[in-house]
């Protein structure tokens, strides 16, 4: 099989699904979304690739088309929340780097993205700032990351940082690298899930140039893994590219034990180390998406009896009001005394083990 590794993608890139007009002539909208398109003002963008709504079926209720397609919920904003769910502006030390956690920074590279998630918690950033990057902003960054010898890990985010070409991506590297010679890069991105053709062989190449170098993607839900897909992900890997994926628990997509039990592992099987499940940030308009945290905690429970620890994700919040990330995992401890800590197994029987005093 020849596989095509040109400028494919960026014609991809351009025929995103963006209005009503777009749309293939025998695809109806239901009157609810209808509605939703037609109020342009006010309203998070769209953008479709259509290799990824190619995935979709024709049912509102699929789980690829609740990522991709507006709801009614979007006009809804409950009071817990905001624009800013994670409280990161006061964090923002320059106009594109947010530096939140001591040793790690994160830069937002783009303010596009091939495909606008529906359950977006950047959407208010997204929507309001939308500039190209600019060398100025590269530079100050840098400088920061430099000053700040703290900071060992930089997570190239966005928007999503692989919309932008080659060439400018491999300059933002360039630049990090030299004002930081030893910074440890993580890419996040959700190209392989939604435009995996942007995952050439160049661009594989080029970032095994800049290790250590993670990349970080955002597999939802096991339709994801097409055998596009999964080749994008092994040129990745093949090019010694470790990548984690970070899944957002969503409503009507993945709260089921049996399909983030399927996701798990079938990324196992594509090489890739499921990292977190993130519990839905409290971004305006995402209510439709989030699901109850209590439901949370029953799934990962069940999910651990039913798959390996290497398949296994981390629960977590980012709690609102900036209180950062936190991890979200039930204790099995039941009392600690002076002499024993008490567990209940999973099957509710308990188990002692013993305190220590050397
Ligand atoms: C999530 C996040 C990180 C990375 O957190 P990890 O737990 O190391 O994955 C860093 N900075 C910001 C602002 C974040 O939101």
């Amino acid at each position: 099989m020849v596989e095509s590794d040109t400028g494919d993608w960026k014609k991809q890139l351009s025929e995103c699904y963006r209005s009503v007009a777009d749309f293939p002539e025998n695809f109806k909208l239901s009157p609810l979304e209808a509605k939703y398109f037609k109020t342009e003002s006010d309203r998070f963008q769209i953008s479709i690739p259509e290799y990824y709504f190619s995935l979709a079926s024709t049912n509102d209720d699929d789980p690829i088309r609740r990522q991709f397609m507006p709801q009614s919920g979007e006009q809804i904003t409950l009071s817990c929340e905001t624009d800013d769910p994670l409280g990161e502006t006061p964090h923002k030390v320059t106009q594109r780097l947010i530096h939140r956690y001591r040793d790690r920074a994160l830069f937002l590279a783009s303010d596009t993205c091939a495909m606008y998630c529906r359950h977006c918690f950047r959407r208010d950033y997204l929507s309001t700032n939308p500039s190209a990057l600019n060398k100025k902003e590269i530079e100050n960054a840098a400088k920061y990351i430099r000053d700040h010898l703290e900071i060992k890990e930089l997570i190239i985010s966005g928007g999503d940082p692989l919309i932008l070409d080659d060439s400018i991506f491999e300059n933002l590297l360039t630049v990090f690298r030299d004002y930081r010679p030893d910074i440890i890069f993580r890419v996040a991105s959700r190209m392989p899930v939604v435009l995996p053709s942007r995952i050439t062989n160049s661009l594989s190449r080029l970032l095994s140039r800049f290790k250590p170098l993670f990349i970080i993607t955002q597999f939802n839900h096991p339709k994801e893994l097409t055998i596009s897909s999964r080749q994008a992900l092994s040129r990745l890997v093949g090019n010694g590219i470790p990548v984690f994926n970070q899944s957002v628990l969503l409503n009507s997509v993945n709260d089921s034990v049996d399909i983030l039990a399927e996701l798990c592992q079938e990324l196992l099987r594509a090489s890739v180390k499921p990292y977190y499940l993130f519990q839905g940030d409290l971004a305006a308009g995402t209510s439709h998406m989030r699901v109850p945290i209590i439901r949370g905690f029953e799934i990962m429970k069940e999910l651990r009896t039913k798959i390996s620890g290497l398949a296994m994700p981390v629960y977590a919040v980012d709690l609102p009001g900036g209180g950062g990330k936190i991890l979200l995992t039930e204790s099995y401890i039941q009392k600690i005394t002076d002499t024993e800590v008490i567990f209940k197994d999973p099957s509710g029987k308990e188990y002692s083990y013993p305190v220590e005093t050397p």
